[in-house]
C-alpha cells in the first residue's frame, strides 16, 4: 500500500508506536490487577491479546501479569475488566505516561 499523496509507503504501525515516549513513574504504576481467588476472569486474559501495546502477559503460572510502562492510556483494559474489578486503573500523574509524537 502506498500513500497516494507522495506514493510512499506509509510507516507500519510498530514503526509509529516506536516514535512515542513514556516517563515512567517509578514505583507507582498507573494499572495494577487486583487477583481473584479461583484464578483470572476470561476477561483478564483477553487482555494479553487485546492491549496495542502489549502490557499483559502468561506468567509461568498461567496468571495475567501487568507492566504498565508503555501504556498508551487508551482505557481498553479498564473497559474490559470494568465488571470483575480486577484492575485498578487510574490515569499517571501529571508528568509521567506517554508522550505522543503527532506527524
Ligand atoms: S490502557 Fe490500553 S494500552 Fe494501557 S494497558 Fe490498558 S489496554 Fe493496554
Amino acid at each position: 500500500m502506498t500513500d497516494k499523496m507522495n506514493g510512499t509507503k506509509p510507516p507500519k504501525m510498530e514503526e509509529r508506536l516506536y516514535q512515542n515516549r513514556y516517563m515512567v513513574d517509578e514505583g507507582r504504576p498507573h494499572v495494577r490487577i487486583e487477583h481473584q481467588r479461583g484464578g483470572d476472569s476470561p476477561e483478564l486474559r483477553a487482555l494479553v491479546n487485546i492491549c496495542p501495546a502489549g502490557c499483559y502477559r502468561l506468567n509461568e503460572e498461567g496468571r495475567v501479569e501487568v507492566a504498565p510502562d508503555g501504556c498508551m492510556e487508551c482505557g481498553t483494559c479498564r473497559i474490559v475488566c470494568q465488571a470483575t474489578g480486577e484492575l485498578e486503573w487510574s490515569y499517571p500523574r501529571g508528568g509521567y505516561g506517554i508522550l505522543f509524537k503527532f506527524g
